[in-house]
């Protein structure tokens, strides 16, 4: 039975050749899609102090990973790759994809088949969906306190 454009002999071959499990091969077009070690696991992500967001295909929003969380429920084996979440905004439940990027300033990838790109983020980086940085003057610092 054919698992996205790959068969499971194929698969098994990749595994035995490689001893990589499968996940991490996605057939993109004909070609094989290597996801960098540090993409691979939580606990890779985390040594690797990889940005990990989401974003709800439903109402567009981004949300922060909490990687230890994570960790802490599902270990350090679990993947993010091909996985899929519930928007927790009460009004949507839609569904969500994580992405990932190795550091705020770099391009965020979809941790998703990339055929199937659902986010299709573009050169969108972590840093653009950071807040804007609080004013620094002395007139908006008073402005605060008062
Ligand atoms: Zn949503």
């Amino acid at each position: 039975m054919p698992v996205g454009n790959v068969s499971r002999v194929q698969i098994s071959a990749l595994v035995c050749l490689s001893n990589i499990p499968p996940l991490f091969y996605i057939d993109t077009m004909g070609g094989r899609r290597i996801w960098p070690a540090s993409f691979r696991t939580i606990g890779a992500m985390i040594d690797s102090e990889t940005v990990a967001r989401a974003k709800c295909t439903c109402c567009g929003n981004f949300f922060d990973v909490d990687l230890p969380a994570l960790q802490l429920r599902r270990g350090d084996n679990f993947t993010l790759i091909n996985r899929h979440l519930v928007c927790k905004i009460t009004s949507c439940r839609g569904t969500g994809f994580f992405a990932a990027a190795a550091h705020l300033d770099d391009r965020l990838v979809t941790l998703f088949e990339a055929a199937l790109d659902p986010l299709d983020l573009g050169e969108l980086t972590p840093r653009d969906l950071e807040p804007p940085e609080p004013p620094t003057t002395m007139g908006a610092a008073l402005a605060r306190v008062v």
